[in-house]
C-alpha cells in the first residue's frame, strides 16, 4: 500500500521548522525550504541547491509538491494570453495575462469549475470539482510573472481573482494565497493591487472585513432589482440584494474601502430606466464605482449586448448622480479569454 505524501507547501513555516527538528536537524533548515517553496517557487525538491543531498532525500520520502504546469498557452491579437493550467491531479483551469499600457494583469481561478450557476458566464456549465489549493493559485501568478517578464519586459503589476470558481466559497485557501503573493516571504505585492471579485457571498463579506484584508473588492452586480438578478444568478435567492446591502455597509464601516459594481448591460434583461435607477439606489448605501463590462457571448444569443443608447442612459444617469463609472472593453475575445468565457475549450 503506498501511503499518500502530504503538500509541503500545506505546512506553515513553524511546522516545517518543527519537522526538521524532529528530524534531528536545524530548525532553521525550515526557513531554508521554505524560501525555496514559496520566494523561489521550486517545484522539485531537487532544485533546492543549498539543501544537502541527503535532507533533500528526506523531504523527497515524506512530501510531494503538488505545483500547475502551463498545459497550453494562447495569445491573442491584442496581447492577452491565456493559460491553460494542468494540476497535479490532471484537472485544469485557465489563468489570463491581460497587458495594458502600463500594466500587467493577471487574472486567476480559485476552483475547478464553479458551483454558481449565473446563467450568462461559460464557467458555470463546468462542474465544480474542487477548490484550488493556496500553491495552486499563487503557481498561476508566479506563472504569469514569468509571461509578463518574457513578453512585455516588466513583472505582474496587478491581481484579480476573477477566473474560474467563487473566491469566498474557497475563502481560507484563496486568503492564504493572497498572504503568500503579498508577504516578503512569498512575492512582496502591494494588497492595493489585487481585487477580489465576488458574485456577493454576505457571511464572507463580513468575515473579510473583520479579518481586515487591504485588497480591492469587487461584487458582479448585473442588476440591483431582485427579480432580475435571480433569473440570471440564481444564487440571488439565497443571498438576495438586502442580505449584500447590509454586508457591503458592513465591509465599508470596517475598512473604509470603496466597493466596485461589475455591471453587464443585456439587452432585454437590465436595459430599460427602472434597471438604472435600482441600480443608482444602490449605489447610494455606500461609496462604490461602477465598472460596465461589455458582455461577451457564450452561446447562441439568449443574452445580447444591450443597444449603445442603453449604455450611454447608464453612464449619462450615474455621472448625473456623481458616481463613477468606467466601460471596460474586453480583452482576449478571440482566445475565449474574456470575463466568463473561461470554460476549458481547448
Ligand atoms: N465568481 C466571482 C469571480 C468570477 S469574476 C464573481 O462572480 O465575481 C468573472 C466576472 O465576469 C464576473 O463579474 C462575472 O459576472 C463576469 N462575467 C461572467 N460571464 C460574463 C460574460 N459572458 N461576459 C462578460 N462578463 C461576464
Amino acid at each position: 500500500m503506498s501511503i499518500q505524501k502530504k503538500d509541503i507547501r500545506a505546512l506553515s513555516k513553524a511546522q516545517l521548522r518543527d519537522f526538521f527538528v524532529q528530524k534531528g536537524d536545524k530548525a532553521f533548515r525550515g526557513n531554508q525550504v521554505y524560501e525555496w517553496l514559496w520566494s523561489k517557487s521550486a517545484h522539485n525538491f531537487d532544485d533546492m541547491t543549498n539543501i544537502s543531498k541527503q535532507t533533500r532525500e528526506v523531504l523527497e520520502a515524506n512530501f510531494v509538491i503538488n505545483h500547475i504546469e502551463v498545459d497550453t498557452m494562447q495569445r491573442s491579437a491584442d496581447g492577452t494570453v491565456k493559460n491553460a493550467v494542468k494540476l497535479h491531479d490532471g484537472l485544469i483551469v485557465e489563468s489570463v495575462l491581460i497587458p495594458t499600457e502600463n500594466r500587467t494583469t493577471a487574472c486567476v481561478s480559485s476552483q475547478v469549475g464553479c458551483s454558481l450557476d449565473c446563467k450568462f458566464c461559460a464557467t458555470s456549465r463546468l462542474k465544480r470539482m474542487r477548490n484550488l489549493t493556496p500553491g495552486e493559485i499563487y503557481d498561476q501568478v508566479v506563472a504569469i510573472d514569468r509571461e509578463s517578464k518574457l513578453y512585455f519586459n516588466r513583472p505582474l503589476s496587478n491581481i484579480v481573482f476573477m477566473g474560474m470558481g467563487e473566491p469566498l466559497m474557497n475563502y481560507k485557501n484563496v486568503m492564504k494565497s493572497i498572504n503568500m503573493i503579498t508577504s516578503e516571504e512569498g512575492l512582496g505585492m502591494s494588497p492595493k493591487r489585487i481585487t477580489l471579485s465576488t458574485s456577493g457571498v454576505p457571511k464572507m463579506i463580513k468575515k473579510m472585513a473583520d479579518d481586515q484584508v487591504k485588497f480591492n473588492l469587487a461584487v458582479s452586480l448585473h442588476s440591483a432589482i431582485d427579480h432580475v438578478r435571480t433569473a440570471i444568478m440564481p444564487f440571488n435567492k439565497m443571498f438576495p440584494l438586502e442580505a449584500l446591502k447590509e454586508a457591503l455597509e458592513y465591509w465599508y464601516a470596517k475598512t473604509k474601502r470603496k466597493i466596485t459594481y461589475e455591471y453587464v448591460v443585456w439587452g432585454g434583461i437590465n436595459d430599460k430606466q427602472k434597471d438604472i435607477e435600482a441600480l443608482v439606489k444602490f449605489c447610494k448605501y455606500v461609496p462604490c464605482k461602477v465598472n460596465i463590462i461589455e458582455y461577451n457571448p457564450i452561446d447562441d444569443g439568449e443574452f445580447q449586448q444591450a443597444e449603445n443608447a442603453a449604455l450611454e442612459a447608464y453612464i449619462e444617469t450615474l455621472e448625473k448622480h456623481r458616481i463613477v463609472v468606467n466601460v471596460r472593453r474586453s480583452r482576449g475575445k478571440d482566445i475565449d479569454a474574456a470575463c466568463g468565457q473561461l470554460a476549458n475549450k481547448k
